[in-house]
């Protein structure tokens, strides 16, 4: 059973055309060369460093180090996809405060695709496509989009969404432990499709005004691919088996394993809310609700994210009865699987440069620190002899 540690990366942006940034000095720095990420406090110019797995550099376009969307794809995407392939979880996390960058990264726009466009395009050209050992192997493809909102779900493919109803079932159901009711799981044939599902999503986002950024959305979003890969065994093999299976076999799981393959994989692309605290955005009145409904969602992912951590870190043993709050909040209810479970992850911190945010990307910056610490224990889906 292999055991991962989640890969934590950082991106920063350019200054955006907002009144708060005009005239702001850059307190990011970054050697890509070894992912070090350096931060200079604005008030007394002390420099602090964090390591991460990567860093990319998106501030300015006029150096070596530039990063662009397909960069981020390449670390990103095709991880995502070569774990997909092995029938592995996996989840890409966006985090930071509203109008860090996240969105873009995760979406982006028409001219500049984000991961989820680049993967579901690759995905597509991969069926057309597959690899020597994948030659046998029938692949489908269904995808959902979900926002939670004020700690309430909605079906984003949907035109009226009911909230939907997240429930943890054990560990033992396969295929997994979270059963989301009322969300619907659309076929898709193509890429086309599939962007199609991704831009109607996308306009149904509940979106609100603050101080900090006009469109910025504040809600969670998760769009998810499940990828099911099916391979059918020789009919004559098949029969064969059977009466052999039928005399022998009595698990019902071991004997589909013999009859043929099936396996489902879950690829999560999760956009968080905004991560800036309430006071700082002027939020007030319905806005300071949603506030306290993405704090609760976004602190319970904090203490998951830092119990993951202590259990996996040198004092291991002394909290290894330590439960993990996945149910403290829908978000972590949903990810419970996702994150320290049977899954491959992935957090990609977006970063401001400019010196009036400084608290809050420290804030992105020590969110991501402890994130490094969490190992995975993952099996592919649906193998039972693995
Ligand atoms: P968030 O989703 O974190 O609130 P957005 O992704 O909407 O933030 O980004 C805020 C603004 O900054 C948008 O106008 C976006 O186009 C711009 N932006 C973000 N990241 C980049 C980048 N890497 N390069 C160019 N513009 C960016
Ligand atoms: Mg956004």
């Amino acid at each position: 059973m292999p055991s991962t540690a989640i890969k934590v990366c950082v991106r920063v942006r350019p200054f955006a055309n907002l009144a708060r940034e005009k005239g702001q000095s850059r307190i990011i720095d970054m050697d890509t060369d070894n992912g070090r990420c350096y931060i200079t406090n604005p008030k007394d110019d002390k420099q602090r460093s964090f390591d991460f797995d990567r860093v990319f550099w998106s501030f300015d376009k006029d150096t070596y180090k530039f990063a662009d969307q397909i960069d981020i794809f390449n670390f990103l995407g095709k991880d995502m996809l070569e774990q997909g392939l092995k029938c592995m979880n996996y989840t890409i996390l966006s985090y930071g405060q509203t109008g860090s960058g996240k969105s873009y990264s995760i979406t982006g726009g028409e001219s500049n695709p984000g991961v989820v466009v680049r993967v579901a395009e690759e995905l597509f050209k991969i069926i057309a496509n597959p690899p020597e050992d994948k030659k046998n192997v029938k692949f489908s493809v269904q995808t959902s989009y979900l926002e939670i909102y004020n700690e309430e779900v909605r079906d984003l493919l949907k035109p009226k969404s009911e909230p939907c109803t997240v429930r943890l079932v054990p560990k033992t159901v396969h295929p997994a432990g979270v059963i989301i009711e009322g969300l619907d799981k659309m076929d898709v044939e193509s890429f086309a499709e599939m962007s199609e599902l991704l831009y109607e999503g996308l306009e149904r986002r509940v979106v609100a005004a603050t101080a900090c950024n006009k469109t910025s959305s504040r809600s969670h979003s998760i769009f998810t691919i499940y990828f099911t890969q099916s391979e059918a065994r020789d009919p004559a093999m098949i029969g064969a088996i059977n009466k052999i299976a039928d005399a022998t076999v009595r698990d019902k799981k071991m004997k589909a394993y013999l009859e043929g393959l099936e396996a489902t994989c879950q690829l999560h692309l999760v956009d968080l809310a905004g991560s800036e605290r309430v006071g700082e955005t002027g939020v007030t009145g319905q806005n300071l609700k949603e506030a306290c409904a993405i704090n609760t969602s976004l602190s319970a992912l904090g203490r998951v994210i830092s119990t993951l951590a202590k259990k996996c870190g040198e004092n291991a043993s002394k909290y290894k009865h330590i439960r993990i709050p996945y149910r403290d909040s829908v978000l972590t209810q949903i990810l419970s699987n996702s994150l320290g479970g049977n899954a491959m992850t992935s957090l990609l911190g977006a970063l401001s440069p400019a010196d009036v945010n400084y608290e809050e990307t420290l804030s992105t910056l020590r969110y991501c620190d402890a994130a490094k610490k969490i190992k995975n224990k993952t099996v592919p889906m649906g193998n039972p002899d693995k």
